[in-house]
């Protein structure tokens, strides 16, 4: 069971998608539960004051330490606090693999121009970034993050075996797929899939995900040839 509290100035945005699918089936299982907590009412003022302008001067508003702080200290039991940042270590497969095994994870969704480092400092945050690019807030990213993690949660994708030959596990591209029609406007699916011998597909499609890899992802068949070759 993995415990989720969200840190959040809009909670009505939880779970989002998340309510979904299999990660919404697996919160109705209680595989996985989410807790949306909002920031703002750990506000000290009469108008609920989340945020202020940067010290230095620059655009935009900074979260406050204090109120932000607070909301923490108030709601965070154990495990790790997570803030949402493209500052943060890039999200991969093997980090959604490592917070899957995590029992209570605390994520801090940052919006403006995001949060006070001293928050970061004095509660030892871990920060993850989905992507090499800004978004508005720390909600979307925060629910990509949790979707990857809870997808490979034991019990939440009906054949785990599907996992194993999935992109990005083994530094490797998934081979192309196909299902019925056999032929579809007069592309055909290729005959080694329809030939029954187990071998030949699993070679076939080890090459197929090699050949689109090189092609795709240079970056990531460099990383594969560097482990087969280990
Ligand atoms: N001024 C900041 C960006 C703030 S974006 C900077 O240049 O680093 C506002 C909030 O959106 C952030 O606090 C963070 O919580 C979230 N966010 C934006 N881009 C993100 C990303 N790539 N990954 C994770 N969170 C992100």
């Amino acid at each position: 069971m993995l415990n989720v509290k969200i840190l959040t100035i809009f909670p009505e945005m939880f779970p989002g998608f998340l309510g979904y699918s299999l990660t919404g089936k697996a919160m109705e299982e209680n595989k996985w539960q989410l807790t949306a907590v909002n920031i703002r009412d750990y506000a000290f003022d009469k108008h609920k004051s989340v945020d202020d302008t940067p010290c230095g001067g620059g655009a935009g508003m900074i979260m406050r330490p204090d109120v932000l702080g607070r909301a923490i200290a108030e709601n965070h039991t154990s495990g790790r606090i997570i803030y949402m940042s493209p500052k943060g270590t890039p999200l991969t497969q093997k980090k959604a693999r490592e917070l899957a095994k995590e029992t209570e994870l605390t994520i801090i969704c940052g919006r403006f121009e995001g949060i006070d480092e001293r928050v970061i400092e004095a509660f030892n945050i871990e920060e993850i970034s989905i992507g090499d690019y800004i978004l508005t807030g720390g909600e979307q990213a925060a629910q990509i993050m949790l979707d990857a993690v809870v997808r490979l949660l034991p019990g939440v994708l009906g054949n785990e075996a599907s996992l194993e030959d999935e992109s990005f596990e083994n530094c490797l591209l998934e081979y192309p797929q196909y299902t019925r029609p056999i032929e579809w406007e007069g592309r055909m699916v290729p005959e080694v899939l329809l030939s029954g011998h187990h071998q030949k597909i699993a070679d076939w499609r080890k090459q197929q995900s090699e050949i689109a890899t090189k092609a795709k992802r240079p970056d990531l068949f460099k990383k594969y040839l560097d482990f087969k070759n280990s």
